[in-house]
């Protein structure tokens, strides 16, 4: 029996990267295929957000003179060219999947709608929703939340390439020990950073617990869902 029966898997474009230093691994990407099709296989309805780090942030673009809100929709762009691939990794290996769009692109993807993505994680398939909120200025942890709290989903696995959260950066700090679980307020008080500040709200404020672990590591989704404790939950 799966430990949740609606997720919403929050990956970050930097992860698709692997080895290299831009864009898509398609090794790593066919590896997040194979785990994601490991707990379809349980029954388990899975709506999935992706981020666009390892093609396009709008910030550091900003940096380097791109307009901010343009430099944003091009970060929400990455977001959609990912979650192109995923789809794409996905049905070669005969899983079912929809793109949805926060931002109207069809035919590349439908726009987006809260009943639309249940309806379609309630016939079987997989459901990535792209562009983020569709708005710039904003994050994809925060698309993530906003998506997640829409679909009533039971929790955010945020898989990063960390296996939880820590009380320092553990690549930086050797001192530093993993929380097997936190609370919101600890994890303000403590100053600590799982997602930005305005997705850790939404998810305190609406209740939607996250746990972070290792997507990385292959078997982890499997394992989180299977209801061994391999990273961090951050609840109320
Ligand atoms: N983005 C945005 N609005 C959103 C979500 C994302 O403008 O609602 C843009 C923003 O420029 C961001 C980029 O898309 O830097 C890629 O998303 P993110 O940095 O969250 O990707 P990740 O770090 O997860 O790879």
């Amino acid at each position: 029996m799966a430990k949740f029966k609606r997720i919403l898997l929050k990956l970050s474009g930097e992860s698709l990267m692997g080895e290299q230093r831009y864009g898509i691994d398609e090794k790593r990407l066919a590896e997040y295929a194979e785990q994601i099709k490991e707990v379809h296989d349980m029954g388990v309805q899975i709506g999935i957000v992706i981020g666009g780090g390892n093609i396009f942030r709008g910030l550091s673009g900003a940096g380097k003179g791109f307009d901010r809100v343009k430099g944003d929709q091009m970060g929400m762009c990455a977001t959609v060219i990912n979650s192109l691939g995923l789809s794409s990794a996905l049905g070669a290996i005969g899983v079912k999947s929809r793109v949805l769009t926060a931002i109207r692109m069809e035919p590349i993807g439908e726009f987006y709608s809260k009943w639309k993505a249940i309806e379609c994680m309630e016939a079987g398939e997989v459901v990535i929703m792209s562009a983020g909120t569709g708005n710039p200025y904003f994050t994809t942890d925060t698309g993530s939340s906003l998506r997640g709290i829409e679909i009533e989903a039971d929790v955010m696995l945020k898989g990063t390439r960390v296996d939880g959260v820590y009380t320092a950066d553990p690549e930086k700090d050797p001192t530093a020990t993993k929380f097997s679980e936190i609370t919101y307020d600890e994890i303000y008080h403590k100053g600590l950073k799982v997602m930005d500040l305005t997705a850790t709200t939404m998810c305190k404020e609406n209740h939607l617990p996250i746990y972070v672990f290792n997507m990385d590591v292959y078997g982890n989704l499997k394992k989180v869902m299977e209801g061994e404790n391999i990273g961090t939950l951050v609840h109320n």
